[in-house]
């Protein structure tokens, strides 16, 4: 492998996090009470323009223990993505809910507002729109539908912290929004994740489930069967560093994605980040789509920009195609199965995006990029 890889992603831990990190453990603090937790809590609700938040040991168990706060459990069904990270659809597995799979948007990549409306029964419990890659699902139509019929809508923000939905921070726009720390997420803390709501009761409820459920007026009487689903107060340090220098992230990243659009906008067969009208998105990942006709060469383009030391990661893998969800019901924007997401996750893929790449590397990595798609048209031609 090249002497000069350039990974896909790489945290930016610097010397404000090492000075938190290292007061957190002079204190002796080092479980899950301590200050750095109640000032990371604080600081990134109001950094969501959320009423609450609420620290937890990561981004799965955020949208396991806000789902379960609003009482999803055996007998509900629950709609997600048909592509997206696939922690969320474990999270329903393990709750005892039923995953229905809603197609996404062809133009955005997130969930589709027509597929959630199609997919909705008289089971139906919880929306989970996932903002994809950095970018809002359009949120409006779906709490539309929602709102008249109880279901409850919970927000998958763990790739889009910053982003913005018609104004509005992503997190609190539904019931609850969850986020994640890990060290490829836009802010780290290691492992980590929160929970985002305005709502007060839903906020006590999340805060007593995640930590036993131990009645807070009574030690050790347990008013169910909770979990510990803590952040320790180390993680916290690193997070209220990384809180601090979430706008310069944010800043760099949009920059490192105009340098790829400068230098691979107007390639043909390929397409970067969406960006709808009502979105303000983040950067969390670069992401490219390749043309349907190309989409069978993505896997051998990869590889080649492997060859020249040039990290990438495939699309997800929509749920529907995984054992555990291949059962699921799968709903389109118009008929049955997910049709869009099979498509776009077999043609997508995510370039390095670290908030430290410089400008050169940004044009080595097109460079190379175009270099491959030329290879191949050139062999279609043959
Ligand atoms: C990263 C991610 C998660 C899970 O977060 P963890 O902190 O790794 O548990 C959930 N949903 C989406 C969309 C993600 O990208």
């Amino acid at each position: 492998m090249s002497r000069d890889f350039i990974p896909v992603a790489v945290p930016d831990i610097g010397d404000l996090e090492l000075t938190y990190v290292s007061d957190a453990v002079r204190s002796g603090w080092v479980s899950s009470i301590g200050e750095f937790i109640g000032r990371f809590e604080s600081g990134f609700a109001r950094f969501c323009e959320a009423k609450h938040g609420i620290a937890v040991a990561n981004g799965t168990v955020a949208i396991e223990v806000a789902l379960k706060a609003l009482g999803i459990g055996p007998g509900a069904e629950v709609i997600i993505p048909a592509m997206t990270f696939a922690a969320v659809g474990a999270v329903v597995v393990h709750l005892g809910a039923e995953p229905v799979l809603a197609d996404i948007d062809p133009a955005c990549w997130c969930i589709d507002p027509r597929a959630v409306e199609r997919a909705i029964t008289a089971r139906t419990k919880a929306v989970v729109p996932v903002h994809s890659y950095g970018h809002p699902a359009d949120l409006r139509p779906i709490l539309d539908v929602c709102g008249g019929r109880g279901i409850r809508v919970v927000e998958d923000a763990a790739e889009a912290h910053g982003a913005r939905y018609r104004g509005r921070r992503v997190g609190a726009i539904g019931d609850a929004g969850c986020f994640s720390f890990y060290g490829n997420k836009i802010v780290t803390t290691g492992e980590g994740g929160a929970v985002v709501t305005d709502d007060d009761d839903l906020a006590a409820r999340i805060r007593v489930l995640k930590d036993h459920a131990m009645d807070p007026g009574r030690r050790y009487y347990h008013l169910e069967a909770g979990y510990n689903f803590r952040m320790t107060n180390l993680q916290a340090a690193l997070g209220c560093a990384q809180l601090e220098r979430a706008d310069e992230f944010m800043r760099k990243r949009s920059e490192i994605l105009r340098w790829y659009r400068e230098d691979l906008g107007g390639t043909e067969g390929l397409r970067l980040n969406p960006g709808m009208p009502w979105a303000e998105p983040v950067n969390w990942i670069v992401c490219a789509v390749l043309d349907d006709r190309l989409a069978g060469s993505r896997d051998a383009l990869l590889a080649s920009l492997r060859e020249v030391g040039i990290d990438t990661r495939p699309f997800f893998v929509p749920l529907g195609e995984m054992p555990p969800y291949r059962s699921a019901r799968q709903v389109g924007s118009e008929g049955t199965g997910n049709p869009v997401a099979a498509r776009i996750a077999k043609a997508g893929f995510n370039v390095p995006t670290s908030v430290h790449l410089d400008r050169e590397s940004v044009r080595r990595i097109a460079h190379a990029l175009r270099a491959g798609l030329e290879r191949l048209a050139g062999g279609r031609g043959r």
